[in-house]
């Protein structure tokens, strides 16, 4: 007799207020049937771990609905398929999909993409530099904030997934100066010394809205916001007439249970004309082909550079989650979940 196919999981047991603790989840371990027709088992590498799944542990509607108490929870993972009853997706294909929070996945092989397997970039690739995190970037910069050459840049949250990636692209497409944040020294050096930056600073030294008047002197074209609060109100305080802002995400609202902090200084926006604009990289993957061909490009030369934080074990996908809340990466914040 055949040993059953196990797969352990992570679900969401509770809501948290604030911010989330180990109690809120647990760990399980199911058998999974046999394969019906045109499904895919997969053995996952890496999962992602990503801000907006502690938007999803809220029972709130937003543009992806809220994970199910008692259920595995759901999001970016890329591994190898073990088992197939699809010839669209035989044996042995790397694929990314959604089912991550488990080491062993298992459904529709409609539900996967298969990856080509380069030489020299690992598979968690396609989940940071060669996926959603770099595409966000990329559209971000390039589709909502319409950068333009010689406009000067700011981007928050700029050592991270996301943010890294702002920087490096906007250098390539043009920009004059590129400015970033970050919320360590460490980083900071980064920003510049790896990342290619023009100037960075620690927005836990204070005064965010005066540093980025000293990094900026003359002033910025775009702001590529994924911090929102503090952060916001000083790139409306420094934008140029014209300005463009492309509005990301708001991490440090996520776990925030009182009042939000917003800009004090929405008039900036009438008097000066700017143009603040909100989106969520699902719906704007048609622009994925365009970015693929353009990354790949970059990194192969050698022209943007990228970072992970690699977490060891599907046991601590939460520390990794929660550590990455709390700025603990620098890149993309992955979870190894090879058994
Ligand atoms: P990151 O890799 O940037 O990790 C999150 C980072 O946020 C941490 O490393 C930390 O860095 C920073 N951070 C945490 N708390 C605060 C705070 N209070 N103030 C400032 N920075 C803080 O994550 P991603 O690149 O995946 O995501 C970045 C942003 O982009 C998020 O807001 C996310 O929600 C958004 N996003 C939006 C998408 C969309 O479609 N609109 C898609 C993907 C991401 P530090 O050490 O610098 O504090």
């Amino acid at each position: 007799m055949t040993q059953p196919v196990t797969s352990t999981q992570i679900q969401l047991v509770s809501r948290p207020e604030g911010w989330p603790t180990a109690e809120n989840f647990r760990t399980v371990t199911v058998e999974l049937p046999d394969l019906a027709a045109g499904e895919v088992r997969i053995e996952n590498e890496f999962m992602s771990v990503d801000p907006y799944m502690r938007g999803r542990m809220n029972d709130v509607k937003s543009y992806t609905p809220p994970f199910a108490l008692g259920e595995t929870m759901t999001g970016g993972a890329v591994g190898r398929v073990v088992a197939s009853t699809s010839d669209d997706v035989p044996v042995g294909s790397v694929v990314v999909h959604q089912l991550g929070w488990r080491d062993v996945a298992q459904g529709p092989a409609a539900g996967v993409r298969v990856v080509p397997e380069v030489d020299g970039i690992p598979s968690s690739a396609y989940l940071s530099v060669l996926g959603m995190t770099a595409l966000t970037a990329y559209v971000g910069l390039l589709e909502i904030a319409h950068l333009r050459e010689g406009d000067t840049v700011f981007v928050s949250g700029a050592a991270g997934a996301v943010g890294s990636m702002v920087g490096q692209i906007a250098r390539l497409k043009g920009a004059a100066r590129v400015v970033g944040s970050a919320g360590s020294a460490e980083k900071v050096a980064l920003l510049t010394e790896r990342y290619g930056f023009d100037a960075a600073f620690n927005y836990k030294d204070g005064d965010v809205a005066g540093e980025l008047a000293a990094a900026a002197p003359d002033g910025i074209d775009v702001y590529f916001d994924n911090v929102g609060g503090e952060h916001l109100e000083a790139a409306l305080g420094a934008f140029k007439d014209g300005g463009r802002a492309a509005l990301c995400g708001a991490i440090s609202q996520y776990n925030t249970t009182g009042e939000a902090t917003g800009p004090r200084n929405m008039a900036n926006i009438v008097t000066r004309g700017l143009m603040l604009q909100g989106f969520t990289v699902g719906n704007y993957t048609q622009h994925f082909p365009a970015f693929m061909a353009d990354m790949t490009a970059w990194v192969t030369a050698g022209d943007v550079v990228f970072d992970e934080t690699v977490v060891e074990g599907l046991d601590h996908a939460v520390d990794a989650f929660l550590g990455m809340m709390r700025g603990e990466n620098v890149g993309k914040m992955v979870v190894k979940t090879a058994r």
